[in-house]
């Protein structure tokens, strides 16, 4: 029998792969952590203390059994780890390089608690997979049986991909269709390869294209193909489509050139990495290159945007928010990360409107704020600062205010298809299913935005409740 190595945590510190040094990673889109060395992965994986009651587990939207896989690993039993791994998450590779694991599984780590530092369960789950990878035991999709029926997924992002896979294996035939000409959705286009590198997501769309899946890109649902000629093409439809209009600001000035959409920023970016060519980047509109930029938010999106603006070589990056550092909703490894490259954050600052002169913006008006009374939800609420006002100077200026909806049953012509007061999807949490026979939604469009991790759960619970569907009303027999 395999001994017991673990409870390792009072003599083994907490380790995370190597970080690169921020000199070398301003200088590309890599990604800044190095993968662990096996005994390396082993010995973090026996800090684990095999609680009885893994807190770990039950905050991991998957609830992934990370104990057991903690277990296996520190015992180098890595091809069960995996088998035990990926039962449960459809890209654990994926997740555990960019699931804001200290407000997930990490934050709560009962080690953690106890002052010894988390167990590194992100880092052990992208080692795990990735040793997958490279050992051959990734499974491809190979139905036992094919079955008649077929659904229709729009949207390529995290949920619906995660949807495709669980229903592809079940033998049902499985078209996704995408407005971009990659898919992948925010995994592509949205998230920078210095948190998740091209390749690990290309890997997991060439599995699926392997396995059956069709992907029909360049095609804009309402636009290139109306929401009822996919209903009337498929049993079941899932709708996944994530949510892409960026909220605006509404200061003066705020439509002057050189102030620009984090969303459009980010993807001309992600294209490039891909070697493509991109007029809007390569004109310079959408270029960081020598600029004194500012970044407008707190979140992830905005992080995303400076530490790309530091990459393509700005002259200075500044990022922008209204509330404090302990109060910003972005994680605070990401900030430091930020920081650790050369961003100034600016605190406590907001905008008030914007300068230009013929070329386009020359300067943010920022108000000064500072942190009154909480409001309902228990945050605090930012109050303007009178007569503190001062100019930042820009030449460009990213807007990261976050995403809302699209207006789905106005744009697809389904007025009949209920939405929240929000615009998201109106759906069942459980099973996912609309107002409409055989319509389902996921990821983004239905919760708001959100995290991969939930796409992915979303999508896989998505996909269960569709092959009931469609056992108990469909059923054809494949041809
Ligand atoms: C910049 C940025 C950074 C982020 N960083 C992180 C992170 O580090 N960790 C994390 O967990 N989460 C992160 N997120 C959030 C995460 O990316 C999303 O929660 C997740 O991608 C949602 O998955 P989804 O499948 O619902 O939608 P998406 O990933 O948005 O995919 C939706 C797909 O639907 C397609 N689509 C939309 N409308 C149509 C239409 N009419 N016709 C055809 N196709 C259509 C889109 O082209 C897209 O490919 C980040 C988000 C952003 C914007
Ligand atoms: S999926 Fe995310 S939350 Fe769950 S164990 Fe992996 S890194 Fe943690």
């Amino acid at each position: 029998m395999a001994k017991e190595p673990m409870l390792k945590f009072v003599d083994v510190a907490r380790d995370m792969p190597a970080k690169r040094m921020p000199d070398l990673r301003r200088q590309d889109f890599d990604e800044i952590y190095s993968e662990y060395a096996t005994e390396k992965a082993a010995e973090q994986a026996s800090r684990c203390s095999q609680c009885g009651v893994p807190y770990c587990q039950s905050h991991c939207p998957l609830h992934n059994n990370i104990p057991d896989w903690l277990r296996l690993t520190a015992q180098g039993r890595l091809r069960e780890a995996y088998d035990i791994s990926q039962a449960t998450n459809t890209f654990p590779e994926i997740c555990g390089r960019i699931c804001p694991q200290d407000r997930l599984c990490e934050g709560n780590c009962v080690i953690e608690q106890s002052g010894h530092g988390t167990v590194t369960i992100g880092s052990v789950e992208k080692y795990i997979t990735d040793t997958a990878f490279e050992e051959g035991w990734v499974q491809p999709i190979r139905p036992h049986a094919e079955r008649g029926e077929s659904v229709g997924i729009i949207g390529a992002g995290p949920g619906g991909l995660a949807a495709a896979d669980l229903l592809r294996r079940q033998g049902i035939q499985v078209t996704v269709y995408d407005r971009y000409d990659r898919a992948g959705g925010l995994l592509t286009y949205g998230i920078p390869g210095f948190k998740l590198e091209k390749d690990i997501v290309m890997k997991r769309i060439d599995q699926l294209t392997d396995g059956g899946v069709e992907f029909v890109m360049n095609c804009d649902v309402g636009v290139d193909l109306t929401f009822d000629a996919i209903r009337g093409k498929h049993d079941a439809v899932l709708i996944a489509t994530g949510v892409y209009d960026s909220r605006e600001l509404q200061a003066p000035g705020s439509g002057s050139e050189g102030v620009v959409r984090a969303i459009d920023y980010l993807t001309a970016s992600n294209r490039k990495s891909f070697g493509d060519e991109v007029p809007e980047f390569d004109s310079g509109e959408l270029d960081a290159e020598g600029k004194r930029v500012v970044v407008i938010g707190g979140g992830d999106t905005a992080m995303d945007c400076v530490r790309t603006a530091i990459r393509q070589g700005a002259e200075s990056v500044k990022c922008l928010y209204r509330r404090d550092r302990a109060n910003m909703p972005g994680s605070q490894r990401e900030v430091q990360n930020a920081e650790e490259e050369g961003v100034e954050f600016v605190w406590l600052s907001a905008p008030k409107g914007f300068d230009s002169n013929d070329d386009g913006v020359t300067g943010v008006i920022v108000q000064k704020m500072r942190l009154g009374a909480p409001d309902a939800t228990g945050r605090q609420t930012p109050e303007i600062i009178h007569d503190a006002d001062y100019l930042e100077e820009a030449d460009l200026v990213i807007k990261a205010l976050g995403f809302s909806p699209e207006a789905l049953p106005t744009l697809w012509d389904v007025p009949e298809l209920e939405v929240t007061r929000w615009g998201t999807i109106m759906a069942d949490f459980k099973t996912h299913a609309t107002n409409l026979e055989g319509v389902y939604a996921c990821g983004d469009i239905q919760r708001g935005a959100s995290l991969v991790v939930w796409a992915i759960r979303d999508g896989r619970e998505a996909a269960e409740a569709m092959i009931t569907y469609l056992s108990e009303n469909v059923s054809v027999a494949a041809e």
